[in-house]
């Protein structure tokens, strides 16, 4: 057995130099390849057009084998793959994070046409599974609609005031539109909720029986009226009831 040196000469450049400057290579002498890793480079980077269409046949040609030592070598090596992984992206951590806003700022367009294709070719199954979601969590989704609304309570406020000074004629030319459009819709509404308020008589309804029979602002009317007017009411009702039976 012959004992590997410290140095050897490069066949290419024919310099000698220390042997840590060689890639390792199975069939070279002494382990290690002819040529130093600087010629090695320089070969790589004179025949890159070459080796990338070589890499791409020889990838096409081997695709399954290649997987298959890809995944062996994954699973042989997972926690230096991983301890590798984690060095690298701390000190890259800058790097990376350039590249990753770089990247999701390239891709949004293409993101959201891919989104809005998808939307619309699914249209009716998300609208359903939406649907669903909605019904079968209603209890959660209130809790934390109340939840939020009592956290933001004035950040809502302005926002909403904000969005309806600045939306001013859209707001008022979208009403005008949605109420001749729906009509009729509207009209069967308004007379349930009369229905349900008369029924229930509340403090609206009263207050809309006083300010037509008074005139007196709406915000004007006292609590006690309200309540003299509801009674007055309740017993009337009550006495129209006697007299049918
Ligand atoms: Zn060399």
């Amino acid at each position: 057995m012959c004992e590997i040196p410290i140095e050897k000469k490069c066949t290419k450049c024919h310099i000698v130099k220390s042997i840590d400057e060689y890639h390792a290579a199975k069939k070279g002498k002494y382990g290690k390849s002819a040529t130093c890793k600087l010629c090695f480079r320089k070969w790589q980077i004179n025949n890159s057009e070459h080796l990338a269409e070589y890499k791409r046949i020889y990838g096409v040609k081997n695709r399954k084998k290649i997987s298959q030592v890809q995944k062996l070598y994954a699973l042989k090596n997972k926690e230096s793959i991983r301890e590798q992984k984690k060095k690298y992206e701390h000190e890259n951590k800058d790097r990376i994070t350039k590249q990753r806003a770089q990247y999701y700022l390239a891709t949004k367009p293409l993101r959201n046409l891919a989104s809005s294709e998808y939307y619309h070719k699914n249209k009716e199954t998300l609208a359903a599974q939406q649907k669903e979601y909605r019904k079968e969590n209603r209890e959660k989704i209130k809790e934390y609609q109340n939840k939020y609304q009592e956290e933001n309570r004035e950040k809502i406020k302005e926002y909403s005031k904000k969005y309806n000074e600045e939306n001013k004629e859209y707001i008022a030319d979208y009403g005008k539109k949605y109420r001749e459009d729906n009509k009729e819709v509207i009209t069967i509404r308004d007379k349930k909720r009369m229905n349900i308020y008369r029924d229930n008589l509340t403090d609206s309804y009263i207050k809309s029986l006083l300010c037509d029979n008074s005139k007196i602002p709406r915000e004007c009317i006292p609590q006690e009226m309200i309540e003299l007017k509801r009674l007055q009411l309740k017993i009337k009702r009550e006495l129209e009831n006697q007299k049918w039976m």
